[in-house]
């Protein structure tokens, strides 16, 4: 994708008006021709919806019965190879942006773009997150903005009639230059050069091309980790009793932490589930982890405890009646705790997140990788020591 600079039309010709360009006689109807072409060209325009978010909603009530873009010939499609216009409705994050520069280079010529809401223009209040891409326009060639958090269904709809506007106007040879709002630009200046920026370099262009390569050809890898759980023959498996506290009585753990929920003993805490599960908790709701680092202490605690981890777990019991139970490990940098895999299996992509975002290590996971972030990304984005606003080549 080379620099987009002024639309003189030439990069939106119909491989067909050049054929009937050169049968004999034909050239004196090529005005009324070109004017049929225009009028199908703008009034066919196959939708690609790359929604992501809310926006997205808005996308769908623009093409439910109320508004109704389909009058238009809009047909709305999940496929780029038959699509003109890519909607892109929704924030993007760096992950994301590889897959939505393929699906873009997947849509055959001529296409056009809309970018719909601020996240889509300019990352929104997210802009300068670590994760989210500060404006689509830094990758794609953006035609029509349609501001908005969110756009209503009718301002995309506006965004579609100046969309056909400018593709008429291109079709004349006329020059179509953006309407330019200095201050706005200035405001939402992104971190690295939009593509019609005058700084934008070609080499900036072939790298989110080979990121967006690389990104959706990754072949990945499971982690492999010590084992620290337990011999099966340990684990519980017809116990009695109430809830938690019975558990650790039987077990002979004494729990710790004043604040939230009971600390175990890493080495502990498998036994402990296992218990819980043999009593009726067969639903594991949530894995917490929290990174604790000096000077960042929660209210009552001292406030330079040494760098450490939290995860906490919370189990309940199905039906009526539903008991819960909530337990914490504690975990110093670099020690794992065992997965909760093999006792439930919703523990697989819950540990694995709390793996990428925070870094905790579980053993014994069968898969243990990345899940929301990129592959290569080398860091784990809530720790509290990671600056919230760091550049990621070549996305952000
Ligand atoms: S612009 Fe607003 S409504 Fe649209 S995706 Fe962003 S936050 Fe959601």
């Amino acid at each position: 994708m080379g620099v987009k600079t002024v639309d003189d039309g030439a990069a939106f010709e119909h491989p067909l008006y050049r054929t009937l360009l050169s049968v004999p006689g034909l050239t004196v109807a090529t005005t009324a021709l070109d004017q049929v072409l225009t009028w199908g060209m703008s009034n066919a325009l196959w939708v690609f919806p790359m929604a992501t978010s809310c926006c997205g909603i808005e996308f769908m009530a623009t093409a439910a019965s109320r508004v109704d873009i389909d009058r238009m010939g809009t047909i709305v499609r999940a496929t780029p190879r038959q699509a003109d216009v890519m909607v892109v409705a929704g924030t993007i994050t760096v992950k994301m942006a590889s897959r939505v520069k393929k699906l873009w280079d997947q849509m055959p010529e001529p296409k056009w773009c809309i970018a719909m809401g601020s996240c889509a223009i300019s990352g929104d209040f997210y802009r300068n997150l670590y994760s989210v891409v500060p404006g689509v326009d830094t990758f794609l060639p953006v035609d029509v903005y349609v501001p908005g958090c969110p756009p209503s269904p009718e301002a995309l709809m506006h965004g579609f009639l100046r969309l056909q506007e400018k593709i008429r106007k291109s079709r004349k040879g006329e020059t179509v230059t953006p309407e330019t709002n200095s201050e706005l630009l200035r405001v939402t200046r992104p971190s690295i050069p939009r593509m019609v920026d005058h700084e934008r370099t070609p080499e900036m262009d072939r790298a989110q091309i080979e990121s967006a390569d690389i990104a959706t050809e990754v072949e990945v890898t499971p982690a492999v980790h010590a084992s620290l759980a337990p011999e099966p023959t340990e684990l519980a498996s017809n116990i009695s009793g109430p809830d938690l506290p019975a558990v650790l009585t039987e077990l002979g753990i004494a729990a710790t932490g004043e604040l939230g929920p009971p600390l175990v003993p890493a080495r502990r805490h498998l036994e402990v589930a296992s218990r819980l599960k043999s009593r009726g908790y067969r639903q594991l709701v949530s894995v917490v982890a929290t990174h604790w680092v000096p000077g960042t202490a929660r209210k009552g605690k001292v406030p330079d405890e040494p760098e450490h981890f939290e995860v906490s777990y919370l189990l309940r019991t199905v039906g009526a009646g539903s008991r819960v139970a909530t337990w914490a490990v504690r975990l110093a940098p670099g020690e794992p705790v065992a997965s909760l895999f093999q006792l439930f299996a919703g523990a697989d992509w819950q540990e694995r997140e709390q793996y990428d975002l925070v870094g905790v290590m579980f053993a014994d996971h069968p898969d243990l990788r990345r899940l929301m972030m990129p592959e290569n990304y080398d860091r784990h984005p809530l720790r509290r020591d990671l600056p919230a606003n760091l550049p990621y080549a070549p996305w952000r």
